[in-house]
């Protein structure tokens, strides 16, 4: 076969999301403890651990919603500093979506998704209108686009959020536990909701507890316990072969 071939299918060695040595304190609480991460482009992580090891932290420092104090965070080559142009930058390139979904309650689905195309990126209203419809039928919920979130169920109302974010052209999704709020009834179809996207190719970090997910997606899983990045390692292995004493308690509270 031809090199072109080879070539096309292999996957991109680019590097999406970088952390070097991260520290963050909270006051006095040292909440990130030298963290360092690479995720390529396209690759899916998913990040666990018990709740209050710097998780959430960890991502919202990756879009700048909380500010580290020490060490490197690069997204798509641009450097996260205090430089307002670098923030708005890497905030384009980066979606989030979170346990509590933040929807205008007071706004259509419709209006929910095409808020900030048109209010930031100054998108005309039928293009950001075209869009968003495009992203409800990804999510399957285009004839909801007239409801306000209230009239949705939980797993609906996700569903939006994840919509709404994909209406500005992320490179990269985070998700912080977006199923812990929904009733089991409708973790799965958020999670085939992810799933999907993921198979498009999007670089993923999620933050979940949905092992099943984790398995099934997920290029690598990270466990962090106290602010640190205890072990990482593809799903299978972390599963079956977890290496460090946190990491087993860990499971076998959860699986
Ligand atoms: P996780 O997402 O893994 O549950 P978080 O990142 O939310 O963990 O929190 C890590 C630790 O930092 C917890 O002990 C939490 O209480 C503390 N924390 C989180 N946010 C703040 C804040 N804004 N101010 C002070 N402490 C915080
Ligand atoms: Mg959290």
């Amino acid at each position: 076969m031809s090199n072109t071939n080879v070539q096309t299918s292999k996957k991109t060695d680019e590097v999406a999301i970088q952390l070097k040595g991260v520290h963050k304190w909270y006051g006095q609480f040292h909440v990130l403890k030298n963290i360092n991460l690479t995720v390529g482009r396209g690759e899916r992580i998913v990040i666990c651990g018990p709740s209050g090891s710097g998780k959430s932290t960890m991502i919202r420092c990756i879009n700048r919603l909380e500010e580290h104090q020490q060490g490197d965070i690069i997204v798509d080559n641009i450097e996260l500093t205090g430089n307002l142009k670098n923030i708005e930058a890497i905030r384009r390139e980066v979606g989030m979506c979170f346990q509590h979904f933040n929807l205008f309650p007071h706004l259509t689905v419709l209006e929910n998704c095409t808020l900030a195309p048109i209010f930031v990126r100054k998108m005309p209203k039928k293009e950001a209108e075209e869009i968003a419809m495009h992203y409800l039928e990804r999510v399957k919920i285009p004839e909801q686009a007239d409801k306000y979130p209230g009239q949705l169920s939980g797993g609906q109302q996700q569903r939006v959020a994840i919509a709404r974010s994909l209406c500005m052209n992320p490179r990269v999704m985070l998700f912080d536990e977006p199923t812990s709020a929904l009733d089991p009834e409708m973790i799965a179809e958020v999670l085939d909701t992810m799933i999907e996207l993921a198979d498009t190719g999007m670089t993923m970090i999620c933050v979940t507890h949905e092992m099943g997910f984790a398995r099934k997606v997920a290029d690598r899983v990270i466990f962090m316990d106290a602010g640190e990045i205890i072990e990482e390692n593809k799903p299978e292995e972390f599963f079956n072969n977890p290496q460090s004493d946190r990491t087993k308690k860990f499971l076998s509270q959860i699986l």
